[in-house]
């Protein structure tokens, strides 16, 4: 079993708890680039769950509203990372 199989989604069981980072499962392993591909990973679920359920979201505090918004800029900043690893 590779390790990658061992490494944790973005998306957890908790309810809107998610992980982003080198560690969890993406594709390039131990490199900012994973870091950078994990926060691109963890926002698209954060975006499919928001469109699955918003009112899900309607609780959480102004904070967890603004780390939302953040995930939205982290993707648009990793598509860029993601187009400039793959032409390399
Ligand atoms: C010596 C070295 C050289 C490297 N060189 C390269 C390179 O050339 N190119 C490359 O792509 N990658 C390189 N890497 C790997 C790269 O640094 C990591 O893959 C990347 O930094 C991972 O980012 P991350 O955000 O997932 O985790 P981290 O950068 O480790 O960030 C995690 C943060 O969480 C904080 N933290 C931990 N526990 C807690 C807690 N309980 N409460 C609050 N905060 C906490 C830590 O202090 C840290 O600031 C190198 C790594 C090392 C160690």
């Amino acid at each position: 079993m590779s390790s990658c199989a061992r490494r944790p989604s973005q998306k957890t069981p908790i309810s809107n708890f998610y992980l982003a980072g080198d560690y969890t499962k993406q594709k390039y392993l131990a490199s900012m680039e994973g870091a950078v591909y994990s926060g691109k990973l963890a926002a698209e679920k954060i975006i499919d769950d928001y469109a699955a359920n918003p009112a899900a979201f309607k609780s959480l505090s102004q904070p967890a509203l603004a780390a939302a918004s953040l995930a939205a800029s982290v993707t648009a900043a990793a598509e860029i990372v993601d187009k400039s690893s793959s032409s390399l």
